[in-house]
């Protein structure tokens, strides 16, 4: 199965990204429930290994960590882009996704090497151009407060042609205190 750890964005959040990227035309928009900030792509992992990040995930101790939006921006060849919202990269975000990943490693799970650029893809497949040249500009200074992510999960992601299908397998509540 194709999985992946990802924050859950608070309902509020998600709910005012969601309505930012369905006025592009062609591409899929992520609707809000599907919202999401990739920690860790584990890609395609038979049951034992699955079960075995899960509970790589399951001993790890963390308390909430701030999501601070800085702008959109856009990714990808052109005729099939995708929109994102920038995440700040706060201590907070950074040190719980290097724990993370320093548990899955120690699993021996292995884990691409990309550079983690913290990040909420609103839309796929996108065309390009205009319209969403207009959107990245307008919301250059977006910068709503920051919130606090309370949890975070591990997600299959089922590929279909005009887009992935996420479903929830765990959930990992962030109960430490916040710092
Ligand atoms: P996915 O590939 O299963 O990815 C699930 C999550 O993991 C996404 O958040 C993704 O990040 C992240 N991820 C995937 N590969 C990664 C890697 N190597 N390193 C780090 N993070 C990684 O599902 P998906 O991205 O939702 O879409 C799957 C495919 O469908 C994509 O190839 C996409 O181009 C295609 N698609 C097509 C259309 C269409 O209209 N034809 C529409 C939507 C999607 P990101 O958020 O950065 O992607």
């Amino acid at each position: 199965m194709r999985l992946f750890f990802a924050l859950c964005l608070p309902p509020g959040l998600a709910a005012q990204l969601a309505g930012l990227a369905e006025v592009l035309p062609g591409g899929h928009a992520l609707g809000e429930e599907d919202l999401h900030l990739t920690l860790h792509f584990l890609g395609e992992l038979d049951e034992p290994r699955a079960e075995e990040a899960a509970w790589a995930a399951e001993a790890l101790q963390a308390g909430p960590v701030w999501l601070r939006l800085q702008g959109l921006g856009s990714y990808g060849a052109r005729g099939r882009l995708s929109l994102h919202a920038v995440v700040a990269p706060e201590p907070g975000l950074l040190g719980l996704q290097d724990r993370l990943g320093s548990r899955l490693a120690g699993a021996g799970l292995i884990l691409p090497r990309r550079r983690f650029r913290p990040h909420i893809t609103l839309a796929r497949g996108l065309r390009g151009g205009p319209a969403l040249d207009r959107i990245v500009a307008a919301n250059i200074g977006l910068s709503p407060p920051p919130v606090a992510a309370r949890s975070f999960g591990l997600f299959r992601s089922w590929l279909h042609a005009d887009g992935a299908r996420y479903e929830r397998l765990q959930d990992y509540p962030l109960v430490l205190p916040l710092s």
